[in-house]
């Protein structure tokens, strides 16, 4: 047993901060139209010699918005899509509908039944390049272990996994076969981690953190949770998130899943709800086990037609940041980027989410 002393008791004081604690400051630009910037990239990865070229911009592999009908629009314009988690073997036959299978991922748990239904897949659809092992809490040594049996596994393709917070665990799954590191815990739109459990880190501050070790050794992050609005994203970037996965953002559209209802003034809308959320669990585990509690919360988001629109109006949110700050390509983002801090500390503990 471990006995805790006041003395052992460790308190991090060091300012962490969110995407709202800052601003990007704007620097002198030779760019005249944001019609000149790319916001394409091209990716090299430390397990693997496949290359990737496309908008780093992903749709989270939630049931709502991880759908081959929003794959089907998002790669169009070379954006990425991590398909949800629960669509069977026989479901995935809408693989072969895919346009462009490299802008999608196959999302997967750590049970041995997720390694079965993986291996199933990719057999199938050997076209597709990622892997997206998920789960809530990155920290575990069943994890890093079942990321590492699923690099040796999968040799070629491009694994991604999270998610975490903090350097030390991001350079442990890269290390254990990781190519890109999911990173946020706690700032999702539906998500209730923070205030159910206590544990959390300020997105900002993680992206900053876990993109600098993840660097060092040629590995790549994916800023995961808490962007609300295209200026976000753009600080996701500045923060050196390489890719940016988005639920909430995504969330509301034709191509998403789920029905659309209208109320007695004709408003549209439709529900979204978190993945660990009373509401998920049931549909996928016929409930909530007794031992653990729902992390997650049901809303309704307004109804919002094609996901197109929300693509344009985010590509364009991206373009413009690029011209205010110099950066020509999204690649140059992280050196065009100076934050200015606006807030005080405190306001940061607590979110406007949790
Ligand atoms: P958003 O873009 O909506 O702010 O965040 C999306 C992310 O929230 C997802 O990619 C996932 O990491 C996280 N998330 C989704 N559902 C849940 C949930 O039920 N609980 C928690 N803690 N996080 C969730």
């Amino acid at each position: 047993m471990v006995n805790f002393t006041e003395s052992q008791m460790r308190i991090e004081s060091e300012i962490k901060l969110d995407f709202k604690d800052v601003l990007l400051r704007p620097k002198r630009s030779t760019l005249s139209s944001r019609k000149e910037v790319d916001l394409e990239r091209e990716f090299t990865f430390p397990h693997t010699e496949e290359r990737w070229k496309g908008v780093p911009i992903v749709a989270a592999n939630m049931d709502h918005t991880g759908t081959f009908n929003v794959a089907k629009v998002l790669s169009k314009s070379k954006l990425l899509t991590c398909l949800q988690k629960h669509y069977t073997l026989g479901q995935c036959k809408e693989i072969c509908e895919l346009r462009y299978p490299s802008y999608v991922a196959i999302s997967t748990g750590i049970s041995k039944k997720d390694f079965l239904r993986l291996n199933k897949i990719l057999k199938t659809y050997p076209k597709i390049k990622f892997i997206c092992i998920d789960i809530a809490n990155g920290y575990s040594t069943r994890f890093s272990d079942y990321v590492k049996k699923v690099r040796s596994k999968h040799k070629k393709k491009i694994i991604i996994a999270g998610n975490v917070v903090t350097g030390e665990m991001t350079e442990d799954l890269i290390l254990n076969g990781a190519d890109i590191v999911k990173v946020g815990i706690g700032p999702g739109s539906v998500c209730t981690t923070r205030t159910q459990t206590g544990v959390g880190y300020p997105q900002l501050s993680a992206i900053i953190e876990c993109a600098d070790a993840a660097h060092g050794v040629n590995g790549h992050v994916m800023a995961d949770g808490g962007c609300t609005c295209a200026g976000d994203i753009s600080k996701a970037f500045g923060a050196g998130g390489d890719f940016v996965m988005l639920g909430g953002m995504f969330a509301g559209h034709t191509e998403c899943n789920g029905s659309v209802s209208e109320n007695s003034s004709g408003e549209k809308s439709m529900e979204f709800y978190g993945m660990s959320s009373d509401t998920a669990m049931k549909k996928y585990s016929g409930g909530v086990a007794n031992y653990r509690s729902s992390e997650g919360k049901a809303t309704v988001v307004k109804y919002r037609g094609s996901i197109q629109t929300t693509i344009e109006n985010i590509l364009g949110g991206v373009r413009s940041t690029c011209t205010y700050i110099g950066a020509e390509k999204l690649k140059n983002v992280p050196k065009c980027t100076t934050f200015i801090r606006v807030t005080q500390q405190m306001n940061t503990i607590f979110g406007k989410n949790n």
